[in-house]
């Protein structure tokens, strides 16, 4: 029989990875709910894991969490030094901030404004990462790197850099902020390439694009260095998820990509999974999509996403 499937949509409240709304599936199943969101750049092939995902959260559940509560980062878009110190400081008590840099028109003097008004915002005890989404090459990671180091007065790490494996390793060999692996690990045919190059310090975990909380779980312990859990702009459903794959980590020693529901205009639950005191509890809400305000998605988008669906579940070969 079909899965029957709700559809959402929502505006978000800073342009995000280029978007201003986001869309997707949830499914229900004997477990709970799961997503199923791939963005709209990704073929049907490259949203099959993000299906199993949705999938697993839905019929099988996942397995037992070892701590009920996990530290979250605030992410800082590329927004102008005081928009970002404001941001920081509303963060709900997080003491880590992604800065995210290398984005298009962003220049090196709007990098460094905006690190100096998080380290303000934040105070010296605070940690700073960075998301370069594979927006420089080496050259220029290698000059930004020390200048933004300086001005964020110490970087915990740099994320993605460069777009390539072999890029990360030249980076990192190079200079001393610790280089972490994202989208050489989520959109790679071989996830682990990048271990066995020696060219990443910490590992960016997300649990659509690598097919489930189980498998990602699989992947940090062949990995042999630490993970960061973070998220693919989901609603809370999807952030459940990630939580789920954070709380029964052996190990925890970053604080994780989940805070990020605060970005969505609407939610598909009363109960979002947003921090207080800069973690969030490890639970899964409660999803009620008949209930008025909640971000049903419009008649042609829903039809967009129930073809979609269809062809990716198609392919992963239904029922699991
Ligand atoms: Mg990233």
């Amino acid at each position: 029989m079909p899965r029957s499937l709700q559809i959402y949509s929502s505006a978000l409240h800073t342009r995000f990875r280029g978007l201003d709304r986001r869309d997707g599936v949830l499914i229900a199943g004997p477990a709970g709910w799961g997503e199923f969101s791939p963005f709209w750049d990704y073929s049907d092939g490259e949203s099959a894991p993000w299906w199993r995902a949705a999938v697993e959260a839905a019929d099988v559940g996942w397995p037992d969490p070892i701590r009920d509560r996990i530290p979250v980062n605030v992410t800082v878009p590329a927004v102008d030094g005081p928009r970002a110190h404001r941001i920081v400081t509303m963060s709900q008590g997080c003491m880590t901030a992604k800065v995210k840099v290398a984005e298009p028109g962003d220049s090196v003097t709007d990098e460094i404004a905006r690190l100096e008004a998080v380290r303000d915002a934040l105070g010296p005890a605070g940690r700073i990462r960075i998301d370069a989404n594979g927006g420089w090459d080496v050259d220029t990671a290698l000059t930004r790197l020390t200048l933004l180091d300086r001005a964020a007065g110490g970087l915990e790490y740099v994320e993605q850099p460069v777009p390539t494996v072999s890029g990360l390793a030249m980076v990192r060999r190079r200079q001393d902020v610790p280089v972490a692996a994202d989208e050489s690990i989520r959109r790679a045919a071989d996830p682990l390439a990048v271990v066995r190059a020696d060219a990443a310090d910490i590992v960016v975990l997300k649990v659509q694009p690598l097919g489930g909380v189980r498998a990602c779980l699989d992947l940090a312990a062949q990995v042999g260095v630490p993970v960061v859990v973070s998220s693919a702009l989901e609603s809370s459903v999807g952030i459940a998820a990630g939580v789920a794959l954070a709380a029964a980590l052996p190990e925890l020693p970053y604080a994780c990509g989940l805070a990020t529901v605060q970005l969505f205009d609407q939610d598909v639950t009363d109960q979002p999974l947003v921090p207080t005191s800069g973690s969030l509890p490890v639970r899964r809400p409660a999803v009620h999509p008949h209930v008025p305000g909640w971000p049903l998605a419009s008649d042609e988008v829903a039809e967009r996403w129930r073809r979609r669906a269809a062809r990716v579940a198609d392919l992963v070969g239904a029922p699991q």
